[in-house]
């Protein structure tokens, strides 16, 4: 089977980098991949799967079905582009003024179409269905919610989840992951402070000690960063009315609740006697991503069979950035998996491009761990 998956993986490699390629020229922002969605969708009905109806506008979902009926494995690819304007000077750079792949979406994009290509080649050799999915909006929009929801994985309900990330910082070509929290929560806080009256102070002068104890209190493993203070019109008046905003982010839904409950505390005890009302909006966008022993267990098997020994890379602690794809391990066992991308630039930068010499290890990774769970 794996001198079958690498000589499949090497037929498509070539179809595949310009699938990257021409991802890469028209990236566009979460839940308007209107030409990313038409162009994957032409691309997956030319093989032999059956693509589904978009559950939202730019969703792609095809099905791959195996020789008999059997387990669901579903991969997943995010297939949003970023607000920012491509400094590469390639072939294939970005044709929308001020759009760009940045955090690798192309390259998982392609990387899932390259293994959908060789797994289609293969469906007389494994049971049940392998689950294409293009998510649109994984930045800022975390739109997995909003398909899953949709019902995007409801028939077959997956039996197993997958999606690799290319990781900047990780050894090259390596699949690393862990067992536990791998990706971290993430979202933000919107507080209001008002006063009725005057009450001896200022609301500035308050929402500076909220700010300094909050710093004190906020957990150890947590991060914490103020975005947004508004407050007051003149030098002469005191303002009725402010604004605090700030990005949150945590290593488990357990210690977003505590810290959420710890503000709301701070907020009564700093407010109390002053009369001063506030409200406090605590939004977590993204929950934490965690792996299942099993998902961990059996990314390990498959980058070592598939990639060779020493393919596979513990992760040692948990990665801050966030990822929606949580939102699918909250209802399927299944695992979230690192592609070392080695000492290329950070994600977000205008001078980020994937690395096509990687499309061949995500695509064999993701399509072995399919063979592998299917036919177990
Ligand atoms: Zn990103
Ligand atoms: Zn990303």
């Amino acid at each position: 089977m794996k001198q079958k998956v690498l000589s499949l993986a090497e037929e498509v490699l070539a179809e595949t980098a310009a699938v990257r390629h021409e991802l890469h020229k028209i990236p566009e922002l979460a839940g308007q991949e209107f030409r990313t969605a038409e162009y994957l969708r032409k691309k997956l009905e030319a093989l032999p799967l059956e693509v589904q109806r978009p559950c939202l506008n730019t969703d792609v979902v095809a099905l791959i079905h195996g020789k008999r009926p059997g387990p669901n494995i579903t991969l997943r690819a995010d297939i949003d582009g970023l607000p920012i304007q491509e400094k590469n000077p390639v072939p294939y750079r970005s044709i929308q003024e001020g759009r760009m792949h940045a955090c690798a979406h192309d390259g998982h994009s392609a990387m899932l179409f390259g293994a959908a290509s060789v797994l289609c080649r293969l469906r007389d050799s494994f049971p049940g269905t392998v689950r294409i999915l293009f998510q649109p909006g994984e930045e800022m929009a975390a739109m997995a919610k909003d398909l899953i929801e949709a019902g995007a994985i409801d028939d077959p309900f997956p039996d197993f989840v997958a999606a690799l990330h290319a990781w900047p910082g990780v050894k090259y070509g390596k699949i690393s992951t862990r067992e536990g929290t791998v990706m971290g929560a993430g979202g933000y806080f919107r507080l209001t402070l008002q006063s009725p009256r005057y009450f001896g102070g200022d609301l500035i002068g308050l929402a500076g000690r909220v700010i300094a104890e909050l710093r004190k209190r906020w957990p150890e493993d947590g991060t914490l960063k103020f975005s947004r203070v508004q407050s007051g019109a003149r030098a002469f008046s005191v303002s009725r009315k402010l604004f605090l905003e700030g990005i949150i982010g945590f290593f488990s839904d357990a210690t977003a609740e505590k810290a959420k409950a710890g503000l709301e505390a701070l907020l009564s005890g700093i407010c109390g006697k002053t009369g001063v009302r506030w409200t406090l909006e605590f939004t977590m966008t993204y929950p934490a991503a965690v792996v299942p022993e099993e998902g961990a267990r059996l990314a390990k098997q498959a980058a070592e069979k598939y990639l060779g020994k020493g393919s596979f890379l513990p992760m040692r602690k948990p990665c801050p950035r966030n990822d929606d794809f949580a939102f699918f391990l909250r209802r399927s066992k299944g695992v979230y998996c690192h592609l070392g991308m080695g000492d290329s630039r950070p994600l977000h930068d205008p001078l980020f491009d994937f690395d096509d010499r990687l499309l061949k290890t995500g695509m064999v990774f993701l399509a072995g761990l399919s063979m592998d769970f299917l036919n177990r």
